[in-house]
């Protein structure tokens, strides 16, 4: 009988890094970029119970070997309970016998790949003299945004700014913990200061104008993952030159929706983030260009990280092993 591993969300923890995540995330962007790894299409529906959303999100990488699918969703009154609202588990088969190889727990993988993107982001798309790290969002991605941000280059500063302004203490004590200074500012100075800005919030209006943004900056809008959301301004999408990890997302529920509908760009205007990391499209071009990072998330991204945490925790001998 094959064995099937049980990594829980400790263990997770343990094995896999924030440079595991980097690296299993740019691999699976290049892979996407290459044809050689596929998102599945994503389900994700209102049950009628709890308030609850769930779904899947599923896909194949070949060059990596990960089959799979990531289970969960969101439950808004779990906090009452005690736990976090988004819950989500991961299921690793092997590609060639489609038997279950693993079950990963979801949820701090989630925000670890999550911040991967970005990070990914900004080492390939970032200018490299960039130094004050602009952080929208406060809430739980965002302390794993900054971690990974920080790590790509020199920042002397972060400045942030949060619609609930009462959250930001608590991104303040991570930058803090990282030698970083903090300061909560305005939208405006945000803009004008930041030379990286990351947005991570549920809105659903833009929060950024177009205005604010000076030349060279990088924006990476990790909060717009599902239709209606929105973070920024379509005038900064449609001015920026515009990446993403999925075309076919990025146009339909990640930021550059509204740019799309609004008429300002089309597909062909965004480059898959895998083309800059496997060296066939230049990337940023110029110290003035705005570049925009359209961070959707995929299912391969929570797949390449399950896979790694699958095959370390049996590695360290950290992994519950059962049978079907
Ligand atoms: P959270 O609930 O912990 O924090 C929410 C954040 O959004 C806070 O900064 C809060 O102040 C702000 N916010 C809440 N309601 C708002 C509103 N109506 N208008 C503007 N801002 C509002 O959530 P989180 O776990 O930190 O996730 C943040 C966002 O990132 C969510 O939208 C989530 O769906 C998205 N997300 C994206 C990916 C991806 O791969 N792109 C992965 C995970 C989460």
């Amino acid at each position: 009988m094959p064995e099937i591993l049980i990594v829980g969300e400790d263990i997770c923890q343990q094995v896999v890094s924030r440079s595991d995540a980097f690296a299993a995330v740019e691999n699976v962007f290049a892979a996407m970029a290459q044809g050689d790894a596929w998102n599945f299409p994503v389900v994700r529906e209102a049950l009628g119970h709890a308030d609850a959303l769930y779904g899947f999100k599923s896909g194949f990488d070949r060059a990596g070997m990960a089959l799979g699918v990531k289970s969960g969703g969101y439950w808004p009154g779990n906090m009452a309970k005690g736990l976090t609202n988004h819950q989500s588990t991961v299921f690793l088969f092997d590609p060639d016998t489609g038997q279950l190889s693993a079950l990963v727990g979801g949820n701090y993988l989630t925000a670890v790949r999550t911040a991967a993107s970005s990070a990914v982001s900004i080492d390939h798309l970032a200018r490299k003299d960039a130094r004050v790290l602009g952080m929208v969002g406060a809430g739980h991605q965002s302390t794993f945004q900054l971690r990974a941000a920080a790590e790509q280059r020199e920042f002397d500063k972060v400045v942030a700014w949060n619609p609930h302004p009462d959250m930001l203490p608590k991104l303040g004590v991570v930058a803090e913990e990282l030698g970083l200074p903090f300061e909560a500012v305005t939208r405006e100075e945000l803009g004008a200061q930041a030379d990286v800005i990351i947005t991570i919030t549920s809105a659903f209006e833009p929060l950024l104008m177009a205005d604010w943004i000076k030349p060279g900056t990088h924006i990476a809008c990790m909060g717009t993952d599902t239709v209606g959301k929105q973070e920024v301004d379509p005038a900064i999408v449609a001015r920026a030159t515009v990446f993403t990890d999925e075309v076919a997302q990025s146009i339909t529920l990640g930021e550059a929706q509204h740019a799309v509908q609004a008429g300002l760009i089309t597909a062909s205007d965004i480059t898959p983030i895998g083309k800059v990391i496997n060296g066939d499209h230049a990337g940023r071009q110029s110290e003035d260009e705005i570049t925009l990072f359209d961070g959707t998330g995929v299912g391969l991204q929570d797949l390449a990280v399950a896979q790694v945490a699958a095959r370390v925790a049996r590695e360290r001998g950290l992994a519950g092993i059962t049978q079907l």
